[in-house]
């Protein structure tokens, strides 16, 4: 027998029994670094023999029937990307598991924080399980081809932290011994990737009757003016896509690690402190992360070589809410400047072309490698390709029909294409479709962004009147020392609060050579843990001064996470800027 992995990235196997339904009791022990506890999986129908789940540096103590009965089971050796097969062989009639287990320090899923990394100076983990990371925390079929719910998910602490998990609070009980018991459970079935949760010394406040914004208390108040449209973000979103399916929209506000400028955990959105701009100019993450909740969390692609059904359509679902509530010409504004992230990845990735379209085969190749914003800006221009080839409102009602139909299903590239030319004949064809998903690069007669503001301030015609059509003018201005230097002190950017516009500056300094370029650079290096600016800012500097690179990466790694430390380890490496 030859079977097929569905997923490059999970050993879950078709013709095994599927996970339904997990149950989660976990202790967070902030000295050793590590979770103890039990997994309780419930399987969608009765089953036999054989099932595979996926772990990463687990210790696996016990796996045993529902009613207690011990299990065979086998802890295969680890693949360096995929971890370790946990093979286990089940009685007759089986309708699930349990597994004790307990986690490694250097969980890739899990970043536990000193006092001194933190806002508050208390102690701070969380949880990023996408892409593969889940199996890190947990043995499980961790692929998003498996959706499951969370019955019941326990998180013990100490009594003065408390846990938020991405899923609905059911109160906290006494566990004894100045700990206490965080209950969650998870009503809607979600891809393995979005379990999330995070244990810290939080405050909220309220937004709206059904959102609200987390964060540590030094922070909290910050982050509630910074996101104070969130409710109308949702309501735009409602209008375009369809009801909001997830109760609850909360915003948690993360320590500067946090490797994303958001992550779409359904219910509590986990979000970089970067965007706290202090002037409410860097919320169009918060419409991303919003308009997560249809395309990406309702609608789920199968697995990564179907990323841009994820990030593509959430893309396009932004740039549609930003235009609800702001206007067109600032959609093209945060356009034009999705073409430059776009235009960057390209020239990144000339050597592997392959990674450039929007259906990857990523058999072999480690996610977090490959991560880069070509599912998200080629995917945008994509969908916006369609929307000028079909006209808007059969556009707009193919939307709401595609995510009504897919509606809490994980689903592939050519799902989404037959149904497509079921909904709009002729459409696909007619706008190229086939030359962005398997072509590399941006087709030829892709949409361009276009407004006469936008002209205007590329022409230097008018005064940017705002952060986001300044970053317009200073993406378009060229590395000249005298320039920059004119820039700066007109706009002072180089004392921004917002890294958008920071990185940016930094980023021309570096390429025009300026003295001061090494320590603008090592200031943002060392302020943030996000890949965003991590990125391009070591691959700037390895090319022009390795060893100051080197260096400046020494000095942050203790406070970025796994994630980050891998991305930027590839990149100095790709720049001979090794040790
Ligand atoms: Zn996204």
């Amino acid at each position: 027998m030859c079977r097929v992995r569905l997923d490059p990235h999970s050993y879950a196997d078709d013709e095994q029994p599927q996970t339904r339904a997990i149950d989660l009791a976990l202790r967070a022990d902030f000295q050793k670094r590590t979770l103890e506890g039990e997994i309780a999986l419930h399987f969608r129908e009765a089953g036999a023999g054989i099932i595979d789940f996926d772990t990463r540096e687990l210790r696996i103590d016990a796996v045993t029937a529902l009613d207690g009965a011990p299990l065979a089971y086998e802890l295969q050796a680890p693949d360096s990307i995929l971890g370790a097969r946990l093979r286990v062989t089940l009685p007759a009639g089986a309708r699930g598991l349990r597994i004790r287990y307990g986690t490694s320090p250097s969980a890739s899923a899990l970043q536990w924080l000193e006092p001194s990394q933190t806002a508050g100076k208390e102690p701070f983990l969380f949880s990023q399980c996408q892409p593969i990371h889940a199996r890190s925390l947990a043995p499980l079929q961790d692929t998003p081809r498996i959706r499951i719910t969370v019955g019941t998910a326990r998180f013990k602490v100490p009594s003065r932290l408390r846990t938020l998990m991405a899923a609905a609070a059911k109160g906290r009980e006494d566990g004894g011994g100045g700990e206490a018991v965080d209950v969650f459970e998870m009503p809607q079935p979600i891809p393995s990737y979005l379990l999330a949760f995070a244990v810290g010394d939080l405050e909220r406040r309220e937004l709206s009757h059904r959102t609200a914004v987390w964060a540590e208390r030094p922070v909290v108040d910050a982050a509630a003016y910074e996101f104070a449209e969130t409710e109308a973000m949702i309501r735009a979103a409602e209008a375009l896509f369809g009801p909001y399916e997830w109760d609850r929209y909360d915003v948690l506000v993360m320590p500067p690690s946090f490797p994303f400028g958001g992550m779409e955990n359904p219910r509590l959105t986990f979000v970089t402190p970067s965007v706290l701009a202090g002037d409410r100019s860097l919320v169009s993450v918060i419409a991303h992360e919003a308009a997560h909740a249809w395309t990406g969390n309702l609608v789920t692609n199968a697995n990564l070589n179907h990323f841009w059904l994820n990030e593509g359509f959430t893309v396009y679902a932004e740039r549609r809410i930003l235009e609800a509530l702001e206007g067109r010409d600032s959609a093209e504004l945060h356009a034009a400047s999705g073409r430059h992230d776009l235009a960057a990845a390209l020239d990144r990735l000339a050597a592997r072309p392959k990674l450039t379209c929007l259906r990857t085969d990523l058999r072999g190749i480690d996610p977090d490698e490959a991560y880069s914003s070509v599912p998200y800006e080629k995917g945008y221009l994509l969908l916006r390709k369609l929307e000028e080839t079909a006209g808007r409102p059969a556009w707009d009602a193919f939307m709401r029909s595609y995510l009504g139909r897919f509606r809490f299903q994980s689903i592939t590239t050519d799902r989404f294409l037959e149904f497509l030319e079921a909904q709009l004949p002729g459409v696909a064809a007619k706008a190229g479709t086939l030359a962005y998903i398997d072509g590399p690069g941006v087709p030829a007669g892709a949409p361009e962004p276009r407004s006469t503001r936008l002209d205007q301030l590329r022409l230097g015609e008018v005064e940017p009147r705002n952060p986001t059509e300044l970053l317009v003018v200073l993406q378009s201005t060229p590395p000249d020392a005298e320039k920059l230097r004119a820039l700066d002190a007109r706009w002072g950017l180089s004392q921004r609060r917002s890294l958008e516009l920071r990185h940016n500056f930094v980023l021309l300094q570096i390429r025009a050579g300026m003295p001061d370029a090494v320590d603008a650079a090592r200031r943002v290096l060392l302020e943030t843990g996000r890949m965003r600016y991590l990125r391009p800012i070591y691959t700037a500097l390895a090319r022009r001064d390795p060893a100051a690179a080197r260096r400046i990466y020494q000095e942050a790694r203790a406070g970025y996470h796994n994630i980050a430390r891998t991305v930027v380890e590839a990149v100095l490496k790709e720049q001979g800027a090794e040790r």
